[in-house]
């Protein structure tokens, strides 16, 4: 069995079994880029290994000494030579990129004799000395888990009592005393000497990067990333090359395009007369690459072809690590580089334009995901590097806002009309607070996860939003934020930012999302390879028309409900539930249609042809209903009634579990007249747009229902009443009526309802928490247990569950497509923007999905990608 390649023996696609650094340093090797010899131990041994007591096995041993020999060889060097010793580096290197995750160990081979070997070879003693004690830190702490700090100390000791301050300063023999002192240190440590031999030192380091695989870091990275745990990691052992080794040579990393905008120009940084780690670690400030081109021309020159070859050949924006000795320029490492998703999208369109890609492989360069950056403001990196935050919540809505303190949502109403920019920050947010979520620039709770109230709405909004914070205590009452040991105020400016979760004192730089350009270039691809639509969810005239600029196709969900909570209207929509008889309740209800049909025809208008579903009136009453005493009996005067009457309305309307309560088309069973009036409502908005000749198809859709006879009694009487405003205004329009499926047994008895319905719409938020018996608004108190534990891999109400979920919206759309072939499909649930959910559903056979507005660009994506 073969568990050893040389890297003239692989190639790039070899990543799983030669980890990402080996396969590409194979890759280099072929197409005759100067990179020092070496080979690579393949992941099958690290998998073996771990089987194996964590033991390297003889043949294995064998095996390497064989390639040892080789290295010899081609070198003309040999391990422990006083003349020309060879000297090595053992490096990790997973299939997936993990950087600085796991062990490095540089220089490996010194011994008292090499060392020797190294001085005469290099003419600079004190270059082979500082080398040997380096390494013998490494191994030490790398190999052999003892702490660098001891050997730090004698460093540090040494220094004082030459009384220089700089390493640098030390002098050849210093450094050879201080070899003595690290032996010691070694010994007294490690209970036995430091190993001269430079195969068993090999040994011991290829054990330590196997080891290195399953340290605390890397387990935490794999978990944060999504990274395989039994992949394992390959072992590279490559000939040293010395960047210290006076002032014609150096070190350096560098990007083929800038990382973060995507321009096409080396970006990067070097060090003259310094080793790999320098830079990275700080030890001096790095000089900009474009220097070289005058430090050293020639080198310049070679690397910047070289990056160009890469590019070239990898077709992909390239992450470089290089290292010149005395002159010459070797190449330590490449891969694709890591981007923001700005430059994502120009190094995409770039290369398209560069004839590099064709524009199915840009779409499929860029993370669906990641998009989310571009589209909102955000802070700029500059903000995020200057400031420490003071608390930290979930990552509810993207983007960043700046703001004072705002307590209610009426205060947040009232200082945004002045001008004022306010973060509404509450404990959690109720359907009341809609006006003052609105005025805010961004909202902040205490409670409530990733799907509550807050979380939901602003993302639908397009508004940046951190939730569930639990290190912040909102004192509402005392008009008080308490964190961080500290009582913030309405006179507090604080800054929050929706993408990590972070949550700022004072006010941070932010900048704006440009949609044109290179993005709006790419999203005309992404349009040209798709082929499921993409509506967004709007409930305004406002959502709609943000929506039609990230390009929505329609609008997939347009929740009335929303419409009812405005200040002029909340009042007559309380009449209207409080009524106790039918004429006060048509009276209010005559009073909100025209309302309702204003909104409907100003959304249609803008929408022109586009298709609109409009949901019926779907939350619990209670929801709507006054808590002040001063509303209350103003009400009560309004309708005639005791104020004790209108007390012990409210009551009977309290529910112990409302979500599995009165709402929904349940609603429309109770009250008729309610769907009535919104039917009539959309109608004739619709019949208004026709006069205007855009030719509106109303999609009216019925919530919540669980059996086919109860939905069609709702939608008997919508139809009726439909009826008669074609009689009154004597002109029939096309409409369809259509159910959301959102209750399990819809979805079980799909093919009766299906053959009363014109389209379903999956209601995937209450169908997660229906199927799973998770309540959404509390469960984000222990889901996080779940995930941590690993009993979910994913939040349930992020990403679709397409086992248990995705069964039952598969049975639905098998059984509901049985009995009526035109059955339109759509989601208009929050996973709808969800790109692994998106690809899961085109799969599905899905038409459209619906998402928030700011999710329309990911959504699309996501369903090109699939398409592609
Ligand atoms: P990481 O994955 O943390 O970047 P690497 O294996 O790439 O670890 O190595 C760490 C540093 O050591 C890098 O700067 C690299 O360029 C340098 N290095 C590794 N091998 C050699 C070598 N054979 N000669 C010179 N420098 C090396
Ligand atoms: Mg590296
Ligand atoms: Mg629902």
């Amino acid at each position: 069995e073969k568990y050893v390649y040389n890297f003239n023996e692989g190639d790039k696609s070899m990543r799983s079994l030669l980890g990402g650094k080996g396969a590409n340093l194979a890759e280099m090797t072929n197409m005759g880029i100067n990179v020092p010899y070496g080979f690579t131990v393949s992941t099958e041994a690290c998998a073996r290994f771990y089987k194996e007591d964590k033991k390297i096995w003889d043949s294995l041993k064998d095996e390497i000494t064989r390639h040892i020999k080789d290295l010899e060889e081609h070198n003309k060097k040999t391990f422990g030579s006083t003349e020309d010793p060879l000297l090595v580096s053992v490096r990790s290197g997973a299939p997936v990129s993990m950087p600085g995750m796991m062990d490095t160990i540089l220089n490996l081979g010194l011994n008292d004799d090499a060392v020797i070997g190294l001085s005469k070879k290099t003419n600079n003693e004190r270059f082979a000395y500082d080398s040997y004690r380096r390494f013998i830190q490494m191994f030490a702490d790398v190999a052999m888990g003892i702490d660098k700090n001891n050997f730090e100390k004698v460093l540090t000791a040494k220094k004082r009592a030459n009384g220089v301050k700089e390493d640098t300063d030390l002098t050849a023999e210093d450094l050879k005393e201080v070899v003595e002192e690290y032996k010691l240190v070694y010994k007294t440590l490690k209970g036995e000497d430091f190993p001269q031999d430079p195969r068993e030192q090999l040994d011991a380091s290829i054990t330590a990067v196997f080891a290195s695989w399953n340290n605390e870091r890397a387990i935490l990275y794999r978990k944060l990333n999504d990274i395989d745990d039994s992949m394992g990691t390959a072992v590279n052992v490559q000939s040293m090359v010395f960047g210290n080794m006076g002032d014609n040579s150096g070190t350096g990393v560098a990007f083929s395009r800038n990382p973060a905008t995507g321009e096409n120009k080396l970006f990067g940084e070097y060090l003259i007369n310094a080793q790999g780690e320098d830079v990275v670690a700080g030890v001096r400030t790095p000089k900009e690459i474009a220097t070289l081109k005058e430090a050293m021309p020639d080198v310049y020159q070679e690397f910047y072809d070289t990056s160009e070859k890469l590019e070239q050949h990898y077709k992909d924006m390239q992450d470089m690590e290089f290292t010149i000795q005395d002159g010459k320029l070797y190449l330590l490492q490449t891969r694709n580089g890591k981007r923001t998703a700005q430059a994502a999208v120009k190094v995409a369109v770039d290369m398209v334009h560069e004839g590099l890609l064709d524009e199915k492989e840009a779409i499929l360069r860029v993370n669906p995901k990641d998009l989310d950056g571009i589209l909102h403001p955000t802070l700029s990196q500059k903000a995020i590097d200057e400031n420490t935050p003071i608390a930290k919540g979930l990552a509810a809505s993207p983007g960043a806002a700046v703001g004072y303190i705002a307590f209610t949502a009426k205060e947040a109403k009232e200082r945004a009309a002045k001008g004022v920019d306010v973060i509404l920050v509450r404990e959690e947010t109720s359907p009341e607070d809609l006006e003052g979520m609105v005025s805010a620039t961004g909202i902040l709770t205490a409670r409530g996860g990733m799907t509550s109230h807050a979380a939901v709405v602003a993302r639908g909004m397009g508004k940046c939003c951190v939730s569930g914070a639990h290190d912040i205590e909102v004192i509402e009452d005392e008009r008080v934020v308490l964190v961080d040991g500290k009582e913030l105020t309405d006179e507090n400016i604080i800054s929050i930012d929706g993408s990590t979760g972070n949550i700022y004192l004072g006010e941070l730089e932010t900048q704006n999302p440009k949609l044109e350009g290179d993005f709006g270039e790419f999203m005309g691809w992404v349009d040209k390879y798709r082929d499921m639509k993409v509506r967004t969810n709007a409930d305004t005239p406002n959502d709609a028309k943000q929506a039609l600029e990230f390009g929505a196709e329609g609008i997939g969900l347009c929740r009335t409900e929303h419409m009812f909570f405005k200040a002029d209207r909340i009042f007559q929509v309380r009449k209207m539930i409080l009524a106790h008889n039918k004429e006060t309740r048509k009276e209010a209800l005559d009073k909100i249609l025209p309302m309702q049909e204003d909104d409907f025809y100003k959304i249609y208008s803008l929408m022109g042809e586009r298709p609109v579903t409009v949901r019926l009136l779907d939350p619990p009453l209670h929801e709507f209903l006054p808590r002040g005493q001063e509303e209350i009996r103003t009400l009560a005067e309004d309708l005639n009634m005791e104020i004790a009457q209108v007390k012990k309305r409210i009551l009977d309307l309290e529910e112990v579990n409302p979500m599995l309560g009165f709402r929904g088309l349940r609603l429309g069973v109770r009250y008729p007249e309610i769907s009535r009036m919104q039917a009539r409502a959309i109608i004739q908005a619709a019949l208004h747009c026709h006069e205007d000749g855009i030719k509106v198809i109303p999609e009216i859709m019925i919530p919540l229902s669980s059996d086919a006879k109860e939905l069609s009694y709702v939608k008997e009487e919508v139809k009726d009443e439909i009826e008669k405003v074609f009689e009154e205004k004597g002109k029939k329009i096309d409409y369809l009526l259509g159910t959301m499926i959102e209750i399990p047994r819809a979805a079980i008895t799909a093919d009766e309802i299906g053959e009363i319905t014109d389209f379903f719409s999956f209601g995937t938020n209450d169908l997660t928490q229906m199927t799973f018996g998770l309540s959404r608004d509390d469960a984000g108190k222990f889901l996080d247990l779940y995930l941590d534990k690993d009993i979910f891999a994913k939040d349930p109400f992020q990403v679709l569950d397409q086992k248990g979920v995705g069964f039952l919206v598969e049975t639905a759309v098998e059984k509901g497509k049985k009995a009526n072939p035109n059955l339109h499909l759509g989601i208009c649930g929050e996973h709808g923007g969800e790109p692994t959910t998106v690809k899961y559903l085109y799969g599905v056979g899905l038409d459209y999905v619906s998402c928030s507005p700011f999710r329309v660009p990911i959504a699309k994506l996501a369903a090109a990608q699939a398409a592609i």
